[in-house]
């Protein structure tokens, strides 16, 4: 403490930024007339009292000037204050007038993972309900959809991490396979650095080297996109060498007699040819992993954000499966998720094939079951609408023409981002609910100023689906709404009032709790009485009395028969490959320093004077080849469009490959040349890989 500053107040908050959830104290001091902050971690099972540098300097956003602080209204191409009855009046007449001269789902809801887990609930049922559109999805497809859908297939459910992070010192071997926690997660590398100091064999798997693979035994730096047939090296191996847990696999799975004949083709010379990883590392990763007693496997965005996604990750579960790492501790499958309630986000209903309590929209019991807990007619609940980038695609084509936002940002982090902006523009009326003028935002037509996490109390589930109640700290500034309430009045002028009469985050969270009741995510035993007295309850949770389920799949998976699926999967390709047009792959990932595109942590002084710009990182030989200095602004084209970043020469990254961060926009959004392909099953864009050419740019 400085000798003239004197503390104001202290409370208790959240880190909004990464799916650890790590806990914090907001220490509001004056020092000669001024307000400064100070931030001190606080213990948690998750975090064991970490903090890294976004959750330290998070409320930097919060507390902003340029936070949005009442309704905003497009006059002639510029924004002016507007009342918020006068705001709600305008919704009311634009959604009354697309949905009457272009059908009811011709209205759009796009939400996020950054959202509690009320307010995911509350926008699910606002879109069926409210709306009655069936077009609702979130950002979160970008963020999870491959590994949840891999899980749900092969486990009969989708929990994030099946076993607790506290595990992880323990365990033998552990597989990072396209995760940079170092850079992503921070809070959670002490876990494997404690595996290490345990004697722990780490094999990282990525294209560049990072301050994760440094931490591992052995680093796999593959080609981009050829994850899934690496694993088809490795199983290879196993099935050879004789890792196979028969027991387990006799007892506890199906679908293995259709994996051996499927490896019995695959040659270790092929696949070391089109993966770069040689037989030697092959075998070395695979003996090391099959002869462990424990092992866990861990992937994130670089397996799952690639066109076959879905098959990458359910191989990756493969290797679990034939081996008997399941279920045990210290034994375990983990997406480490990367929103800030990236978990939670995908339980409650804003996915488009989903209602509360992970249901299948599709489900006749299903169906039923949710109408009924929402007092309506099951006839009147919409059906499966489209993925978070086929809404934009239908939006363009004008099939869409009308949209609301909440918690995102889509012009900046879905793919083909010049297709969006035309879309988006092509809008008869957008919505925007956010805390600050987004790159979305600028192309609303009514923007609604909503509460921080600093304001925003509400229930968030970590990466091992623990949930905790991340309470209020301060009153909304200005005239700003919490999103709940914004869609409760937005409701409430629809004429559809009755259905959204909640007066506190605590009264949706209860029937959250009814509607998730007999579901795979089941929160019916958890409440906010229960979260304040324990902290945190994990999922599944049936009852008041049940303690929540740390570790899954002890006994049985989640499938009616108890088995989990193993099924073969083909060596997949990337869909767009190189040629001497577009020569190099480009991948996308993040920095420490900020979170997803920018909005928040660009606004945070202290972060971005750590990173205040884009770069695109070129190995020396590349940079070489094409001309290009070091520190020097660079032109990046792909067929979809081109951006202008700094080049960064490194030989961390592989010849062949670019890598550029997603956190920034207009020129440097590396979203204008991604790849707008998408996963057949989950729907996930391929970003992590498409074909690109690069050049100094010339003025
Ligand atoms: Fe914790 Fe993640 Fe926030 Fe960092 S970004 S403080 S690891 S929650």
């Amino acid at each position: 403490e400085a000798p003239h500053t004197k503390p104001v107040q202290a409370f208790e908050t959240q880190c909004p930024f990464c799916s650890v959830q790590c806990k914090m104290e907001l220490i509001e001091q004056e020092a000669m007339g001024r307000k400064t902050h100070l931030v001190n971690p606080i213990e948690n099972p998750a975090s064991e009292g970490r903090l890294c540098v976004k959750g330290m300097n998070a409320h930097q956003h919060a507390l902003h000037r340029d936070r949005l602080l009442y309704p905003m209204v497009k006059v002639n191409g510029k924004f002016e204050r507007i009342s918020w009855e006068k705001a709600l009046d305008l919704i009311k007449e634009k959604f009354t007038q697309i949905q009457q001269e272009d059908g009811l789902d011709a209205l759009g809801v796009y939400g996020g993972g950054s959202l509690t887990n009320e307010e995911a609930y509350l926008l699910g049922k606002f879109a069926r309900v409210a709306l009655k559109t069936r077009h609702i999805d979130y950002n979160g497809r970008f963020c999870m959809s491959a590994a949840a859908s891999a899980a749900n297939k092969a486990f009969g459910v989708d929990r994030g991490l099946t076993n607790q992070l506290s595990e992880i010192p323990f365990t033998e071997c552990i597989i990072l396979a396209g995760t940079n926690v170092a850079e992503c997660q921070p809070t959670l590398l002490p876990y494997f650095t404690r595996a290490k100091e345990n004697g722990a064999y780490v094999i990282a798997i990525d294209p560049r080297e990072t301050a994760t693979t440094q931490l591992a035994d052995l680093h796999l730096k593959i080609k981009p996109g050829m994850d899934a047939a690496l694993v088809n090296g490795l199983l290879k191996v196993i099935l050879e060498e004789g890792y196979v847990d028969q027991t387990f696999v006799e007892e506890r799975t199906k679908g293995f007699k259709e994996l051996e004949e499927h490896l019995s083709s695959v040659d270790l010379d092929h696949i070391a040819d089109i993966t770069g990883i040689s037989v030697q590392h092959i075998r070395e990763a695979a003996t090391r992993f099959g002869r462990a007693k424990t092992g866990m496997v861990f992937t994130a965005r670089g397996v799952e954000q690639q066109t076959h996604g879905y098959m990458g990750v359910r191989n990756f579960i493969n290797l679990l499966l034939v081996t008997g790492k399941m279920g045990k501790a210290g034994c375990g499958y983990g997406a480490i998720t990367g929103q800030g309630n990236g978990q939670g986000g995908r339980e409650h209903g804003q996915k488009a094939d989903q209602l509360p309590g992970y249901r299948s929209i599709e489900n006749p019991e299903h169906r039923s079951y949710i109408a009924r807990v929402w007092g309506i007619d099951e006839q009147d609940l919409p059906g499966q609408g489209v993925s978070a980038y086929e809404m934009m695609v239908k939006i363009h084509r004008r099939e869409i023409t009308g949209l609301l936002v909440m918690g995102s940002n889509p012009l900046v982090s879905n793919p083909n981002a010049n297709l969006i902006e035309e879309g988006l523009k092509k809008l008869k009326f957008l919505v925007v609910i956010d805390l600050f003028v987004s790159e979305t935002a600028r192309l609303a037509d009514l923007i609604l100023p909503t509460s921080s996490y600093l304001e925003d109390e509400g229930t968030m589930t970590n990466l091992e689906g623990r949930v905790t109640l991340r309470p209020a700290s301060r009153p909304c500034p200005g005239e700003v709404k919490h999103d709940w309430q914004i869609l409760c009045e937005i409701a409430r002028v629809l004429g559809k009032g009755k259905f959204f009469s909640f007066g506190s985050a605590e009264e949706i969270f209860d029937e959250l709790r009814l509607a998730s009741r007999g579901g795979v995510a089941d929160y019916y035993g958890i409440t906010y009485e229960r979260l304040k007295r324990e902290g945190g309850v994990y999922w599944p949770c049936p009852s008041p009395d049940h303690p929540g389920q740390a570790r899954l799949f002890e006994h049985s998976f989640a499938h009616p028969d108890g088995k989990a699926e193993i099924m073969p999967v083909n060596n997949h390709f990337p869909n767009e490959q190189v040629n001497d047009d577009f020569p190099l792959y480009l991948t996308t990932g993040r920095v420490m320093t900020h979170y997803l595109t920018g909005v928040q942590t660009r606004r945070s002084h202290s972060l971005a004077a750590r990173n205040f710009e884009s770069f695109a990182e070129i190995h020396p030989k590349t940079a070489k080849k094409y001309g290009i200095e070091d520190q020097t602004l660079i032109r990046l084209e792909s067929r979809r469009g081109s951006i202008i970043v700094r080049s960064k020469i490194t030989s961390e990254i592989r010849e062949d490959t670019v890598f550029v961060p997603m956190h920034w926009a207009d020129l440097q959004n590396v979203n204008l040349i991604t790849l707008d392909a998408l996963d057949p099953i989950c729907k996930m864009p391929g970003f992590k890989v498409c074909a690109v050419k690069i050049s100094p740019l010339v003025i």
